[in-house]
């Protein structure tokens, strides 16, 4: 008894020594509001569901077909990717609906496994009668004369793709391209295709054919020798482990350069083939301006930055982090004075997000929750770097968007980003759960590539949910911003080539000189660039993401009918070129020599092009 009243005293001692060194800091160790205690309702995280291909089955045959041979594969992906770069598409599995269309993929494999001598046969015979077929791992006696190879070989380990006749103004990053990690322990399986009829389009490290072209008549049939989908979904997912060649500052392209392949095949194989550009209103660029807030002096600094883009006419997206308690990070972040501040940026008609409870760098491996975490009762402790006590997923994400919608009236959290890009496998369906539309949790480049895209249950494979990622283009950090104004907007005028995102994240834990390098950034782009909050470009591409495209010839003109269910304005669509809309149509709002752009749209409208 006595050695455990003497341990007792001495824990306490222990304890009481460890709170006032964590605590050594000045300021209240716990900041509390008044009144406000909640949410009250439990957040119930959905358990995953497959996504069925059929939900992409509708569609007229203009579309893209996707002949799918094999419905347990990585067709996610594609489809994913097929949204973000604008190309409308169907999928079957029946190979006689898909040769309805002018340009097929058949994925992910072609070989006497997946496909029937029949449909062997009528792919074939689609090529010779003037089709365009993209082939996926392709195998088979019946298909070499019509790909134009001898035999397929399987491959592991390869790396890079490299494109033998890139377009004269391609891009070094453009021209060559990672397809796989050297650091990976398990290797993409990749194919090649020995003895190509011509030139291949692209080859990997070792000079194997890559992917391969083949014309036959007027016909043209392309085979890939990796499965795209699955890059794709790596890219994503943020599972590329050290693929890319930057983290984030950087271009890498490497998606885009692929399924901008794939719309230029689609293009020219189908004269009624009309394409989303991923800008509204005709831009090159949709640049992001975004905030973190995330140390104790941020919120005031804030305000001047905020004041800036309310003069210059641009909302940008301030993500707060609400940390009520104080611990190894920093003193209390949500104090007294915030909401004030928080009104005063709201009031500049800034959106705020959500930067979590905590900043923790474990958030990664925080356990989901029970859904019941509440404020004031909910401790999320940084005690050290690599420990952190009583932090949960749903905790950090329902107490955060608690606290900012209770303190600043009016507000309805809609984006989130994690401290130090922490991102646990579970984040899209405990964001979907907790409400959120829009993430900002990667980099680019982690990403490969510079267009926003759908997310997937577990960062995973077969369930996508209802939540969009905002990649990160370009951030603060060593070396200082303000030296590196050339390259950001080197970088800015590199992406607006082929239209994409550009994320900025600045910390205003100073104001200048970031101030000064955001402000000249915007100068410098502002002629072919839009600019907008994380939710406002985030509503706009979940639009653009669901909008149906259907085309065809009535009487010499083109019938381009286009379907949006949520309201859209700015919509930027690109005819089959040399096409004009023939006369006067309320719906377009303005029209250049490649693209027509869209007044507010919700429902269906039909527009008429002709030569
Ligand atoms: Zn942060």
């Amino acid at each position: 008894m006595k050695n455990l009243r003497v341990l007792a005293v001495i824990a306490v001692f222990i304890g009481g020594f460890a709170y006032l060194v964590s605590f050594s800091k000045p300021g209240p160790a716990m900041q509390i509001f008044a009144g406000i205690s909640g949410p009250s309702e439990k957040t119930v995280v959905a358990t995953s569901k497959e996504t069925h291909w059929q939900n992409y089955s509708s569609g007229s045959d203009s579309r893209l077909a996707i002949f799918l041979t094999q419905p347990k594969s990585n067709w996610l992906g594609l489809a994913h990717g097929l949204k973000s770069i604008g190309v409308p598409f169907s999928i079957t599995n029946d190979y006689a609906e898909a040769l309805r269309h002018k340009v097929v993929i058949a994925y992910p494999l072609v070989s006497p496994s997946t496909v029937s001598m029949d449909g062997m046969r009528a792919l074939a015979d689609f090529v010779r009668n003037g089709g365009t077929l993209i082939g996926f791992e392709v195998f088979g006696s019946t298909m070499q004369d019509i790909f134009g190879f001898k035999n397929t070989v399987a491959l592991r380990a390869r790396h890079q793709l490299k494109f033998t006749h890139p377009a004269a103004d391609a891009d070094p990053l453009e021209k060559t391209i990672p397809i796989d990690s050297a650091k990976t322990t398990e290797p993409m399986g990749v194919y090649t295709y020995k003895d190509p009829s011509g030139l291949p389009i692209a080859v990997y490290e070792d000079g194997g054919a890559a992917i391969i072209e083949h014309k036959t008549g007027n016909g043209q049939a392309i085979a890939f020798g990796l499965d795209l989908g699955a890059l794709i979904l790596k890219g994503h997912n943020n599972r590329q482990e050290n693929m890319a060649r930057s983290y984030d500052d950087g271009y890498e392209p490497t998606l885009d350069v692929l399924l901008r392949l794939i719309e230029d095949i689609y293009r020219h194989g189908d004269d009624r083939a009309v394409t989303l550009q991923p800008i509204p209103n005709n831009k090159k660029l949709a640049v992001l301006l975004t905030h973190d807030i995330d140390y104790t002096r941020s919120l005031t600094n804030a305000i001047d930055y905020a004041t800036y883009e309310h003069d210059a006419g641009i909302r940008a997206t301030y993500f707060m982090q609400t940390k009520y308690i104080r611990d190894y990070n920093d003193d209390v972040i949500l104090g007294p004075d915030s909401p004030d501040y928080l009104k005063k940026l709201r009031d500049l008609g800034m959106e705020i997000g959500s930067h979590t409870v905590s900043h923790s760098r474990q958030f990664a491996h925080f356990s989901m929750g029970d859904g019941r975490e509440t404020y004031p009762e909910y401790h999320p402790f940084v005690q050290t770097k690599d420990v952190t006590n009583g932090g949960t997923i749903l905790g950090e994400l329902r107490v955060s968007r608690f606290l900012i919608e209770q303190l600043v009236p009016g507000v309805h959290v809609a984006s989130f980003r994690p401290g130090y890009l922490s991102n646990p496998y579970a984040l899209p369906q405990a964001l979907v759960a907790t409400d959120y539309a829009f993430s900002s949790s990667v980099t680019a480049n982690d990403s490969l590539t510079h267009l926003p895209f759908q997310l997937n249950y577990d960062r995973s494979t077969t369930s996508e949910m209802p939540i969009y990622e905002f990649p990160i283009t370009l951030s603060d950090g060593p070396p200082i911003l303000s030296d590196r104004l050339p390259q950001g907007i080197g970088l800015a005028k590199k992406i607006a080539r082929h239209g994409g995102l550009f994320v900025i994240l600045i910390h205003p834990d100073v104001v200048e000189p970031k101030l000064g390098f955001e402000k000249k950034f915007v100068a410098s782009t502002k002629d072919f660039s839009w600019f907008g909050t994380i939710e406002d470009f985030g509503s706009w591409w979940t639009a653009r993401d669901a909008v149906q495209i259907d085309s065809h010839w009535l009487d010499g003109k083109l019938i381009v009918h286009i379907t949006s269910q949520l309201p859209i304005d700015g919509l930027t669509l690109t005819p089959p070129s040399g096409l004009h809309p023939s006369g006067e149509q309320p719906i377009i709002k303005a029209a250049d020599s490649h693209n027509v752009v869209l007044g507010k749209l919700k429902g269906t409208v039909d527009i008429d092009f002709t030569h």
